[in-house]
C-alpha cells in the first residue's frame, strides 16, 4: 500500500539507488522550445531565434495556437546569402532587431536565442548582444543563451535563458531573502506568496520575475528554493553570487509541496504551530481533491520516459501519493545536487534510469505494457496506436501542476488517459 500523504517530514527509504545509464539515440525537443512558456511568463522580453526555417518551424507549430496579439517571439532566419559571410550574417541580424526594437517599443529585454545550423553555431552571439547593447541599453537589455538541440534538451532552455540573467541580476543587501527559483504560472505564485505572508517568510522573490525589468536581487544572504528541478546552470551561477541553495523535494502534490515550504519554514526559523497553521486548510483541501483520482491511479502501471527533468518528482508523487507502481523511471540527465532529496523518496528498487536508448526503452515499455506512458510527442502517437495509454510530458511543463491547489488537476491529467483508454476499451 501506498503512504498516505501527510505533513509529518517525508521519511528517506531510498538512499542508494542503482541507476542505469544509457547513451543512444533520444527522441527530445531541443531548447528553443522554453520559449513558448517563458515567453507568456515575462510580459516584457521578447525571444528572437537566430535560426533556420526548422526552427521557425518548430516554434510556430509548438507555440502557434496560442499567438493571439502580437506575438513575443520571433525568428530571423539567416539566409543563403548571410552563409556568404560573417560580417553580412551580422548585419542581417543588427538589421532585423533595429526593426524589431522600432516596431515595437514595449520590449524591455531582447533575448538572442542561438540554434543549431551550422552557420548560427559561427555566429558569436554574446558579441553581437553586447554590440547591440551598446546601441540600446539602457533603454533595452539584450541578452543571449543557446536553445541548440545539440547543448539543450526542452527543458534546458529555461536553465540557459534564466543563466544569461543571473550576470545582470542586482546586488542584494545583508537582508535575508528567499528566491524562488524556475517559471511558475501566476496563479500558483500568488498561492506560494500567500503562504509565505502567513508563516512571515520574506522578502521572496520569483526568477524569472513577470517583467524581465524587474530583476530580483542576489547576494550572500539570498536562499534559493527551486520550484523546478531543471535548473543547474542557473542555480551554480546564482551561488557563485552568494546565493545558498535549500535542498528541497519539489512542490508537485501535497506531501512535495508540504516538504517544500518546509524547507523554506525550516530555513527561516518558523515555529511548527506557526507552519502547519498556515499550510492546514490547503492541505485538507488538497486531500480530499486528489482521493477520487487516486481511486482511478491506485494500483496502475506507469513507465517514464526521459524528456523534461519533470519524471522523478512526478514519479515519487504518482508512487506515494497516487498509489502508482513504477515500471521505469527515465530521465535526460540526474544532477545530485538537485535530485537528491526526491530520489531518497522514491520506492526502494525503482528503476531508474538516465539518458536514452530510445529503442531498447521501448521494448522494455513494451514488455512492461504499463497502463500509462508518459513520453515526448514523437513516442506518444506510435505507442497510442499500439493499444496504450500515454500522457504528453510537454503538457506537463506548459500546465500549472506545482502546489496544493494543482495536486488533484496533476493526478487528474494522469487519471483522465486512463479512463479514455478504459471507455474505448469496454
Ligand atoms: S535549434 Fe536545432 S534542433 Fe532546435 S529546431 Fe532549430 S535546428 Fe532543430
Amino acid at each position: 500500500m501506498a503512504l498516505e500523504p501527510c505533513t509529518e517530514s517525508p521519511v528517506k527509504i531510498n538512499t542508494n539507488p542503482v541507476v542505469l545509464k544509457e547513451r543512444g539515440q533520444r527522441e527530445v525537443f531541443c531548447g528553443l522550445t522554453g520559449i513558448v512558456w517563458l515567453h507568456r511568463k515575462m510580459q516584457d522580453a521578447f525571444f528572437l531565434v537566430v535560426g533556420s526555417r526548422t526552427c521557425a518551424h518548430l516554434i510556430q507549430s509548438a507555440a502557434g495556437v496560442m499567438i493571439f496579439a502580437e506575438p513575443r517571439f520571433g525568428t530571423a532566419i539567416l539566409g543563403e546569402r548571410d552563409l556568404a559571410g560573417l560580417v553580412d550574417a551580422n548585419d542581417e541580424l543588427d538589421r532585423v532587431v533595429n526593426q524589431l526594437l522600432d516596431r515595437r517599443p514595449d520590449i524591455g529585454t531582447l533575448f538572442l536565442v542561438g540554434s543549431c545550423p551550422s552557420e548560427v553555431i559561427k555566429l558569436d552571439l554574446a558579441k553581437a548582444a553586447e554590440r547591440l547593447n551598446q546601441q540600446f541599453f539602457p533603454k533595452v537589455r539584450i541578452l543571449n543563451y543557446s536553445g541548440s538541440g545539440i547543448e539543450t534538451t526542452f527543458t534546458q532552455g529555461e536553465d540557459a535563458c534564466l543563466g544569461s540573467m543571473v550576470p545582470v541580476l542586482p546586488q542584494a543587501t545583508n537582508e535575508p531573502s528567499l528566491m524562488i527559483v524556475g517559471s511558475l504560472a501566476d496563479v500558483v505564485e500568488d498561492q506560494f506568496q500567500r503562504i509565505f505572508d502567513k508563516m512571515g517568510i520574506g522578502p521572496v522573490y520569483f526568477f524569472p520575475p513577470r517583467r524581465a525589468a524587474n530583476l530580483p536581487p542576489v547576494g550572500k544572504a539570498t536562499k534559493l528554493l527551486l520550484a523546478q528541478p531543471f535548473l543547474s546552470e542557473t542555480v551554480r551561477s546564482l551561488v557563485k553570487r552568494g546565493a545558498t541553495l535549500l535542498p528541497s523535494p519539489y512542490p508537485l502534490g501535497v506531501e512535495g509541496t508540504t516538504a517544500w515550504l518546509r524547507t523554506a519554514a525550516e530555513a527561516w526559523n518558523i515555529a511548527p504551530e506557526q507552519f502547519e497553521s498556515a499550510i492546514a486548510p490547503s492541505v485538507a483541501r488538497a486531500k480530499m481533491g486528489l482521493d477520487r483520482y487516486r481511486q482511478v491511479l491506485e494500483g496502475r502501471k506507469a513507465f517514464l520516459f526521459p524528456d523534461s527533468q519533470l519524471e522523478i518528482p512526478l514519479a515519487r508523487f504518482l508512487s506515494r501519493e497516487c498509489g502508482m507502481k513504477l515500471v521505469e523511471v527515465g530521465t535526460p540527465y540526474i544532477d545530485k545536487m538537485l535530485m537528491e532529496r526526491e530520489i531518497e523518496l522514491l520506492p526502494i528498487g525503482t528503476a531508474l534510469s538516465e539518458g536514452q536508448d530510445v529503442e531498447k526503452q521501448l521494448d522494455r515499455c513494451r514488455e512492461a505494457r504499463p497502463d500509462i506512458t508518459v513520453c515526448g510527442l514523437g513516442l506518444a502517437n506510435p505507442l497510442e496506436a499500439e493499444g496504450m495509454a500515454t500522457k504528453w510530458s510537454i503538457e506537463l511543463v506548459f500546465s500549472p501542476i506545482q502546489g496544493y491547489d494543482q495536486a488533484a488537476d496533476l493526478a487528474e491529467l494522469f487519471a483522465r488517459p486512463l479512463e479514455r483508454r478504459r471507455r474505448l476499451t469496454v
